[in-house]
């Protein structure tokens, strides 16, 4: 079967670019047999490399990916490794109390695991802090969200601690912001530095990790899988398919996942006496569709982050014609925030593209004879891929979980209204929810 689409992510991974070089890991560049092939080396493909490496001890595992490591959605997101509900189709991110409750324990799990890794591989530190984040609100309505929020993660039996305004510009620097409610169980990442790093420690002479080397094709014969790819191809019995929203080229939950992009923008490093507040911090918006802005400091200085506007883009690609209206809005966001920084220019802006459900559950399990799914990560990939990537080593092992038990119990991917309904209704929704949000964007 012929891969029908490859990724395509607009402007550079910034959280790479401001890495110092690394060594590459090299193209495939040979016919290989393997024990296991992993497509995909972002949050899932490595979470599932690094549990394949620990319940089957001596197999040889490959890992495949089209672009570099790091520079995928991987590496392109805001590092806000949230333990907690984070649905961005909802108003206030929450659910049904008993769901939530089986989400923020599926949430944990993964964060152990990959805390488990930084332990185990030696990540570096700065790659991964628990510091936890801010759900910030600079409108009533946000401040009413908040409110609710609380009343919610009180009937979890989750701590929470609402800020006012003068506790906000304390640790933001800003006096946008009316208040903010803080959750302590978030991770922030240096998403690049994370799996940068976590796949160079995975490789060994037992598992081989080839980037530039997307999958063109995909097809089983006589008992194995072979993955052609331009100069090279892999033989496996067994696949893991992380490739997000791609599942769907490789011809699998057709017409049920959304396809959309976010952006980000940050900023060159500026000096950081020149903004008060603290060094690092991560908010995510009171609103869903609002802005959400990070701060990193280093020995080079400060660099403020705004992510937000989302496309639905069912191709899986952005017209580059759309990138400048939505430079536009990062840039009144960031002044709103930050008028005192006028004048510091953006160093860096991209998209990435993630994949969600409209019922808001992955694309997992085994979708063909030793084709295991690890895909759709409704926005929280950096949790739910990692799960996914788990769990999905665990189910084509054998290896029986409650975890895994509970995941295979989810409904499927629901199906998507047809065309051109889907495309007209995502994005009359997208549009009336980022009108929604107000000032929070
Ligand atoms: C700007 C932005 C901000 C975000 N912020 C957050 C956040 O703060 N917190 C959070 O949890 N999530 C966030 N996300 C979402 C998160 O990045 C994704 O959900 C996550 O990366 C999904 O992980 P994954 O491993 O499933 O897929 P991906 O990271 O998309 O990895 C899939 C890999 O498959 C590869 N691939 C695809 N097709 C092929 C092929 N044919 N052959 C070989 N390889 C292929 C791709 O190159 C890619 O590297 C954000 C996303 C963006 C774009």
């Amino acid at each position: 079967m012929k891969v029908t689409r490859f990724p395509s992510n607009p402007g550079p991974a910034a959280w790479d670019a401001i890495l110092p070089a690394r060594v590459r890991f090299g193209a495939l560049e040979a016919d290989e047999t393997t024990d296991w092939l992993i497509i995909g080396a972002g949050f899932a493909g490595l979470a599932a490399a690094r549990r394949l490496s620990q319940l089957c001890p001596s197999d040889k595992i490959t890992v495949l990916d089209a672009l570099r490591v790091g520079e995928g959605p991987a590496g392109r997101n805001t590092g806000l490794m949230i333990d907690l509900p984070h649905d961005l189709a909802s108003s206030d991110y929450g659910g049904d109390v008993s769901a939530d409750k089986s989400i923020i324990a599926r949430n944990r799990a993964a964060i152990a695991f990959a805390q488990d890794m930084v332990n185990a591989l030696g990540v570096p530190p700065e790659a991964f802090q628990k510091v936890g984040k801010i759900n910030g609100a600079a409108s009533a309505k946000g401040m009413q969200h908040n409110k609710e929020y609380a009343a919610h993660l009180q009937q979890l039996g989750e701590p929470s601690q609402q800020l006012d305004a003068q506790q906000m510009q304390d640790i933001t620097g800003s006096a946008y912001y009316r208040g903010g409610l803080f959750t302590p169980g978030t991770v922030m990442l240096q998403p690049a530095l994370f799996v940068r790093s976590v796949a160079r420690k995975l490789c060994s002479n037992r598992v081989k990790i080839y980037e530039q080397s997307k999958v063109l094709a995909l097809k089983r014969s006589e008992g194995l899988w072979h993955a052609q790819s331009e100069h090279g191809s892999v033989k496996a019995p067994k696949v893991i398919l992380a490739v997000n929203g791609h599942a769907q080229s490789f011809g699998h939950f057709k017409k049920r996942l959304v396809h959309v992009f976010t952006y980000g923008s940050m900023t060159r490093a500026f000096d950081a006496e020149k903004l008060s507040g603290k060094a690092n911090w991560g908010l995510t918006p009171a609103d869903p569709l609002g802005s959400t802005v990070r701060r990193i400091s280093d020995t080079k200085g400060s660099r403020l982050i705004v992510r937000n506007r989302f496309t639905y883009e069912p191709k899986m690609a952005v017209n580059p014609s759309k990138l400048k209206r939505i430079w536009k809005t990062h840039d009144t966001s960031f002044k709103a925030r930050f008028p005192e920084l006028d004048g510091l220019k953006m160093e860096h802006r991209w998209g990435g593209h993630l994949c969600l459900s409209l019922n808001n559950v992955p694309a997992f399990g085994e979708v063909d004879d030793g084709l295991f799914s690890a895909c759709c990560q409704n926005g929280l990939g950096t949790v739910q891929g990692t799960l996914g990537g788990m769990m999905a080593a665990e189910m084509a092992v054998g290896h029986c979980s409650d975890m895994l038990v509970e995941l295979q119990a989810l409904d499927a991917p629901k199906r998507l209204p047809p065309e051109p309904v889907a495309t007209l209704g995502a994005r009359a929704r997208l549009a009336w929810g980022e009108r929604q949000a107000g000032v929070e964007l």
